[in-house]
């Protein structure tokens, strides 16, 4: 299906091989969880996407050793690459003139060179993708807002995610690039919709890249993420889309088949969603997981978890699992009960106070333990 029409069209950018908005085809995206620097697997996984159908492929560079593995893995794909930047924001050089698009995140611009202007950074950022002709894309978190924005939209998580991606527009097209697009993401299908509403109603020429982050297993992970689309795609919301699924690495192609699935479905009227999700029920989020995963185990407790608190299932109660410290420690901030993953243990949660670490083999226990003391606790 094709985006928004009328007032609503987005202005058309170049993705590499593809355009986005401006009326174009929504495009379907993924991303790759094997570890960067493997470059057999890596490559595996992006033809694996691109065979499902992917547009898009993004990758994570963090390290210098990752930014290097690029050339290589782009010498043996055709594909459009996307790199997915975090605080070591500078790689964006080293990796620019390989691939098609750099995303960045306006909260992690805050942690290297404190003492150099975020605008600068961003000045750095668009002179290196238009030396590159690369497109990019600004990609506000729930988890990763900018510490100044969280402070003045105290209350207002969405308040903040639209009013950081709007000041990084301004400070992108201050240096006259226009070929960018942005995404608003949270693991709340319905902060998706309103945060993605404002922004489009704000700025209704950027492109959007539409997601539910950390949307978690699949068939619950499915549903999430199409409650979302399929109510912004449905008003011509929405240019480019990731479904993020917590999945093993030979499972990453289900990302590419359950987006083209919502699309179609949205394009012949067919809606399957339901206004409200979850609502007085439990909620499990997880992490699609990437290459910055820290133990390859985490799938496989992802999915422990979700089977051995299916007793809860009638409890609102969120639990929240991420791969990594990255986005681990923020993104399980607001759920009642968070593990993230670290290389030979699982840091655990209560809220934003940590309860501990503990080894993989002891944290199912563990939690299933807090989570009774939860249930016991509450009318
Ligand atoms: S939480 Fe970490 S491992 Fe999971 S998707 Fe985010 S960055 Fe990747």
């Amino acid at each position: 299906m094709t985006n928004s029409a009328g007032p609503k069209r987005t202005r058309s950018i170049r993705i590499g091989s593809i355009f986005i908005g401006g009326g174009n085809p929504v495009a379907v995206q993924s991303m790759t969880a094997t570890a960067t620097e493997d470059v057999d697997a890596t490559v595996s996984q992006i033809r694996m996407l691109e065979d499902a159908g992917a547009a898009v492929v993004r990758i994570a560079v963090d390290r210098k050793s990752e930014a290097d593995a690029i050339e290589e893995i782009r010498r043996q794909t055709r594909g459009n690459l996307c790199i997915d930047l975090q605080e070591n924001y500078r790689l964006a050089e080293v990796v620019a003139p390989h691939v098609d698009k750099i995303r960045y995140n306006p909260g992690h611009l805050y942690h290297h060179e404190k003492a150099r202007p975020v605008s600068e950074k961003v000045r750095f950022l668009v002179s290196v993708a238009r030396d590159n002709d690369c497109a990019m894309r600004i990609g506000v978190n729930c988890g990763s807002v900018d510490p100044d924005k969280v402070g003045e939209f105290e209350n207002d998580s969405i308040g903040a995610m639209v009013s950081s991606a709007l000041q990084h527009a301004d400070l992108v097209e201050a240096c006259d690039f226009t070929r960018f697009c942005i995404s608003l993401k949270d693991s709340d299908p319905a902060a998706v919709i309103e945060a993605n509403r404002q922004l489009s109603d704000a700025r209704p020429d950027i492109p959007l890249h539409l997601g539910v982050t950390e949307a978690g297993l699949p068939p619950d992970g499915v549903i999430k993420t199409r409650i979302a689309f399929e109510q912004l795609l449905a008003q011509g919301i929405g240019d480019t889309l990731r479904v993020s699924l917590t999945v093993p690495n030979s499972e990453k192609h289900q990302e590419i088949t359950a987006g083209n699935q919502i699309l179609e479905d949205v394009k012949n009227g067919r809606f399957r969603s339901v206004p409200t999700f979850l609502e007085g029920k439990l909620n499990i989020i997880s992490c699609p997981s990437c290459s910055r995963v820290e133990n390859d185990a985490f799938v496989k407790l992802a999915q422990d978890v979700k089977s051995m608190t299916d007793y809860a299932r009638n409890h609102e109660i969120t639990v929240a699992i991420m791969g990594c410290r990255v986005n681990g420690p923020g993104e399980t901030d607001d759920a009642d009960l968070g593990l993230w993953c670290a290389p030979n243990y699982v840091n655990f949660k209560r809220g934003p106070e940590l309860i501990g670490a503990f080894p993989y083999e002891e944290i199912l226990p563990r939690l299933k333990e807090e989570l009774d003391r939860l249930i016991a606790a509450r009318p």
